[in-house]
């Protein structure tokens, strides 16, 4: 029986694995993690219908389980070839080809010092409030409810300071999204989004944005803040341009949340070196083309599906699970 190699066992991985499997193909994931799931697994109710986000993990792993896909976890890939994928351990896998389902990084917000994350309390980042939600514990660290509260988008994406120019993409929804919920759970509270463009490009995420603003209330400035300081009230006090009116704003908020990019991994630049494969100016690796073989990497036999080519939402994840087991299966045949 013929077998491919997955690295990583997220939700780009797990559907990967699933759609190989399916078509009579044996499988292994390996996940450096002790679970499967990736990213997913730290989110509370998706954009844009908010599903909550443990129905798909949760579906993909079951369907994991009942199948006869080989899952090893807590095993990191390190080097690949087309037919070989070495372990952590110095374990060396052999295969007929290899699906790389890496993901991305999420961006560290305290390289962005001027926001004050890490140091002042509530200044906390997109992926953070995620975590609050599933915790059922949102508010303010004295566990006050906030008044005012202000997101900021593209935070650690676009931005050449940081070496990051690209668009995450996810993140202007995700701001929309959680601004919306916070409306839900603090209805006496001023929600503001600074925003330097709205990217709302997904099926019912501009219907989000504008219910955002004509059932929540939730305001919407262009604009970039450019710093965070604690005041004597113990609030943040920001500072930013309006850039629609080129007024310079201050105003003072009880939570600031950061809407945190997605960026490469570290280890693409080595994965890539291992096998000869091409990484974009970004960081994400390089698919063979963006159009008709958007999956494949420039090496045969190694294939890529999911966040490690660029940012992308689950929906649009999914779909390159499927695309890439037909790609590898006309490959394979
Ligand atoms: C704050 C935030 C909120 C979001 N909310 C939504 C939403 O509501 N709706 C939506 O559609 N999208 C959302 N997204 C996007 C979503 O998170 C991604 O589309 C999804 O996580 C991509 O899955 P993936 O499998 O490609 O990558 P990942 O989730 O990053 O999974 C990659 C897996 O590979 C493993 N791995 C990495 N390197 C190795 C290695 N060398 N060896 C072995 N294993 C390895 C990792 O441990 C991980 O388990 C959000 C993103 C962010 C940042
Ligand atoms: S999706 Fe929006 S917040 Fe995210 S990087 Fe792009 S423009 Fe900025």
């Amino acid at each position: 029986m013929e077998r491919v190699i997955v690295i990583g066992g997220g939700i780009a991985g797990m559907k990967t694995a699933l759609d190989l499997n399916r078509r009579g193909i044996g499988v292994t994931i390996i996940e450096k993690e002790n679970r499967l799931g990736g990213k997913v697994l730290g989110w509370h109710r998706l954009f844009p219908t908010f599903t909550p986000a443990n129905e798909v993990v949760d579906t993909l792993k079951a369907e994991v389980a009942s199948s006869e896909i080989d899952v090893r976890l807590g095993t990191c890939a390190t080097a690949l070839t087309e037919h070989s994928v070495t372990l952590s351990d110095g374990t060396v896998l052999d295969c007929d080809a290899v699906v790389l389902c890496s993901g991305f990084t999420l961006f560290d917000a305290r390289i962005k010092e001027e926001y004050g994350y890490g140091i002042y309390d509530n200044v906390i980042t997109s992926a953070d409030l995620e975590e609050m939600f599933n915790q059922g514990r949102v508010g303010l660290k004295n566990g006050g409810r906030p008044r005012r509260i202000a997101f900021l988008h593209c935070v650690g994406s676009r931005d050449e300071k940081v070496c990051q120019r690209h668009c995450s993409k996810v993140c202007c929804v995700t701001g929309v999204k959680q601004a919306i919920e916070m409306k839900k759970l603090f209805p006496e509270a001023d929600v503001f989004n600074f925003y330097m463009d709205i990217r709302m490009f997904g099926p019912g995420y501009e219907e989000l944005y504008r219910e955002a603003q004509q059932s929540y209330n939730i305001h919407f400035i262009r604009g970039r803040i450019s710093e965070a300081s604690p005041t004597i009230e113990g609030r943040l006090q920001i500072k930013a341009e309006d850039t629609l009116t080129g007024r310079p704003l201050k105003i003072s908020v009880d939570m600031l949340v950061l809407l945190i990019g997605m960026r490469s991994n570290d280890d693409n630049a080595s994965l890539a070196e291992s096998a000869g494969l091409q990484l974009a100016q970004s960081g994400f690796m390089a698919p063979r083309d963006l159009f008709l073989s958007n999956v494949r990497s420039n090496r045969d036999g190694i294939f890529y599906a999911g966040t490690v080519t660029a940012p992308k939402s689950i929906g649009e994840v999914l779909n390159e699970g499927a695309a890439v087991a037909d790609a590898v299966t006309e490959y394979l045949s």
